[in-house]
């Protein structure tokens, strides 16, 4: 494991899946892939990836049998619960639901939300679409305008929940969060966290900042597809309609009524995935391993990097939100003048081996917002990103706009 020491040579800090990948090129031959989309799903950690091989020969239902490989199966997943929790800094009251992804996760907290929800337009859809009595704020062009304008939404009438995101899925700007749940608490609200961009590249201590809620997904933390979890108090999950209803979510059926299970189990009827949930574990219990800080480091020096060679060629623009943000995860989205986002990003992967992600970011009213109906380009860094990678993206896009494609 390696880790950045300079601003031109900064090297992956750990291994990633697909990092060799060998990819062709429209012009013949191949390239290793430089991958700038984490922010889309993020490649498995070498640990994760060892981890699941390790349990793929031996594994069974849980919570349902007593043969040998089912009671070690259930201890498995209880304990991936418990270092999930662990990983967050979840408080004694707060209980971790495995969920299929964020997406999951969130509407599964609406269905159990005792009232009104506020939030901000500039929402991922999937912290946007799944409230039901939801009242939006318009952002301002500060983080600080944007903190009084919730406040004055906040204080005007009761709301249940702030529903707030972590960190942009667009700009990679970042919310004070611990100042956001004590406006929120103040005002006789929770806060829930859409953590799916935040909990793979900052430490986050839900005690410590009293956020009541954070949902995230396996598959953007460094896990394959088809896990997520939400973590939150248990007093709301423990009364709220079971989100799916079968097996595992009772304690007791007759066919004139039911017992349920209180949460987590409650939310979690069917036989649940528990390799997902392994991989979940996996990746929180690796992440735990990095200092923090050179984590943070790593992608401040690459995004730096990134924006200052974006800078330097004619036609390109960024797309911030806020003029006094500071800080941000790593992802850098932006527009090349006189060429379709769609077309960037073609011709990044066919003729440089690049993949960027384009489009609207499931986002689309703040790219509205920001006077991007039309879409943008995302570079998204992580782990296994390095200047080398930066360097091939600013040099292609660079080519493209001074010899066209
Ligand atoms: N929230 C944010 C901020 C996201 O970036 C995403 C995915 O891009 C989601 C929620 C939804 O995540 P998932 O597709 O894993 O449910």
């Amino acid at each position: 494991m390696t880790v950045a020491t300079t601003a031109t040579c900064i090297a992956p800090i750990a291994r990633v899946s697909g990092c060799d990948l060998q990819v062709p090129l429209v012009q013949g031959g191949t390239c290793t892939y430089a991958n700038f989309d984490y922010a889309a799903s993020a490649p498995a950690l070498a640990a994760v990836t060892d981890h699941i091989a390790e349990l793929l020969p031996f594994y069974a239902s849980v919570h349902r049998g007593a043969g040998y490989a089912s009671r070690v199966t259930t201890d498995a997943y209880e304990k991936c619960r418990a270092v999930v929790s662990g990983f967050v800094g979840a408080a004694d009251d707060q209980v971790v639901v495995f969920t299929r992804n964020t997406t999951d996760s969130l509407n599964l907290l609406a269905t159990a939300v005792p009232g009104e929800v506020v939030l901000l337009d500039i929402e991922h859809h999937a912290n946007l679409l799944p409230w039901k009595n939801s009242r939006i704020v318009e952002a301002a062009d500060t983080v600080a305008g944007t903190i009084e304008r919730l406040a004055a939404e906040l204080r005007r009438a009761p709301a249940a929940l702030l529903a707030i995101t972590g960190a942009s899925n667009v700009t990679g700007e970042l919310l004070p969060i611990g100042e956001l749940a004590d406006l929120a608490h103040e005002c006789g609200a929770r806060i829930l966290v859409d953590g799916a961009q935040l909990v793979p590249h900052r430490r986050i201590d839900l005690a410590a900042t009293g956020v009541d809620y954070l949902a995230f997904s396996g598959h953007k933390t460094y896990a394959p597809f088809g896990a997520g979890v939400l973590v939150g108090r248990r007093d709301w999950l423990d009364v709220a309609e079971p989100y799916l209803a079968g097996g595992g979510a009772v304690r007791e059926v007759r066919l004139d009524h039911t017992e349920w299970a209180c949460a987590p189990a409650r939310h979690e009827a069917g036989s649940p995935n528990v390799l997902g949930a392994a991989a979940i574990a996996a990746a929180c219990d690796a992440l735990a391993g990095f200092d923090a800080d050179a984590v943070a480091r790593h992608e401040e020096e690459l995004s730096a990097l990134l924006v200052a060679g974006l800078h330097e060629i004619d036609g390109v623009e960024l797309l911030r939100l806020w003029e006094d943000s500071c800080d941000s995860v790593g992802i850098v989205t932006f527009t090349v003048a006189g060429y379709e986002p769609a077309e960037i990003a073609a011709y990044l992967s066919a003729e440089h081996g690049i993949g960027v992600r384009d489009g609207r970011f499931c986002a689309h009213p703040l790219l509205a917002r920001v006077g991007r109906a039309g879409g943008a380009v995302r570079a998204s860094l992580g782990l296994g990103s390095s200047s080398d990678d930066v360097e091939r993206l600013v040099g292609a896009l660079r080519r493209l706009v001074e010899h066209g494609p």
